[in-house]
């Protein structure tokens, strides 16, 4: 029995996980949950899966839960409350999936008080995976991947060394605007935010989508993984799948290539990352390669997908400089969002942030975070 403390219930993640745990009661408990400000549903899910604790960000709503539940479970609040919960002495695994850097520091807790982590928020690594990979060794805990791409490039590895490996190939669907001809280079000033939340393979979160639609998502994986799998950016690479099936593939040193397959289904990696190391029985997921008939790859198009190139560069470089590419990307995503920019100019701003930016080798987390602040305010917009 896995004793699993999930930050982020109600987001996309958050409630696939929840569907994992009621279908695996006898392996996967949630002991404790945390939201953000959706109230009613983390109410819901205290009801069905009767966790030890909850937190929720605004005190309000941390009041009204004490009232509806009263000393059934412990109830926690604001940025205290997520570290309350990641280090809830019953737990084996914490998983964060919290939207943006609210989860670096909780993160960090949950690894000092020797529990493993599963990470679906990309900024937890992008930021800080150098300090969080050290401490995860220093503390003898684990740090497993739920997103699609590096539970696949985990399973393919299966406990080899970086040094038997020739590549990693995250593959990318490509997003709605990979057709070169239906999407030159010159139509992309006028890509409306509708067009670009249309994604063809996955459903998700609204910056996630968008993310995946100038690749930035891409580019931050290829980061994560640099991290998560102790290789250097040289050797992470990037291939456009569009059907989503291969979900990613290890290139040994002897020339083999080990790929994992399945119809895409966030339920999957979540399992994995909750069950592992054992593979457990789940009807979820069914995958028919006969009906499916083709499997296509192409490279990325650098040029009209920049956000390629820019985050490769800001992760050969390392310091904060990851840390400035994912806040200026949120900065600017936010501007795409309310008009303010086209979303050619997305990759434009972070370019520039990236330029003007001192990078500090090493940093610590203050320093990390301080990156993060000036890359808010200074991200160029308009
Ligand atoms: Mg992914």
């Amino acid at each position: 029995m896995k004793r699993v403390v999930l930050l982020g219930s109600t987001g996309s993640i958050g409630t696939s996980t929840a569907k994992v745990a009621l279908d695996l009661p006898d392996r996967i408990r949630l002991v404790g949950l945390a939201a953000g400000n959706n109230a009613k549903l983390l109410a819901d899910q205290a009801r069905q899966h009767c966790p030890e604790a909850v937190s929720i960000t605004d005190p309000a709503q941390a009041t009204k839960l004490r009232e509806a539940f009263g000393d059934s479970m412990e109830v926690h609040q604001g940025s205290e409350g997520l570290i309350k919960l990641a280090t809830l002495p019953s737990a084996d695994i914490v998983l964060i999936a919290i939207v943006g850097t609210a989860g670096l520091q909780p993160a960090l807790a949950a690894i000092r008080a020797g529990k493993d982590i599963a990470v679906a928020s990309k900024e937890i690594l992008v930021m800080a995976g150098e300090i969080v990979m050290s401490e995860a060794r220093k503390h003898g805990v684990r740090v497993l991947a739920v997103d699609s791409e590096h539970s696949a490039i985990f399973q393919c590895l299966d406990g080899k060394p970086s040094s038997s490996v020739r590549n990693l190939w995250l593959t990318a669907s490509g997003g709605p605007f990979r057709s070169k001809t239906d999407w030159p280079k010159e139509s992309f000033r006028d890509i409306t935010v509708e067009r670009a939340l249309k994604h063809p393979s996955w459903v998700m979160g609204r910056k996630i989508t968008l993310d995946s639609a100038t690749l930035f998502n891409k580019g931050l994986e290829m980061i994560e993984a640099r991290w998560l799998f102790d290789i250097e950016m040289g050797r992470v690479q990037v291939l456009v799948h569009p059907q989503s099936i291969v979900h990613s593939m290890v290139e040994f040193i002897d020339g083999s290539i080990i790929a994992q397959l399945s119809t895409p289904d966030m339920c999957l990696p979540i399992q994995y990352a909750l069950t592992y190391p054992d593979r457990v029985l789940n009807e979820r997921v069914q995958t028919n390669l006969a009906k499916l008939g083709q499997l296509t790859f192409e490279e990325p198009d650098l040029g009209r997908f920049p956000a390629l190139k820019l985050a490769r560069h800001a992760g050969e470089v390392g310091g904060t400089l990851p840390a400035v590419l994912n806040a200026a990307n949120e900065v600017a995503v936010e501007a795409f969002w309310d008009n303010r920019i086209s979303f050619d100019q997305i990759p434009e701003v972070v370019g520039r942030t990236l330029d003007r930016h001192r990078v500090v080798e090493h940093p610590d987390l203050d320093q990390i975070l301080a990156a993060d602040g000036w890359a808010r305010t200074n991200a160029v917009v308009g």
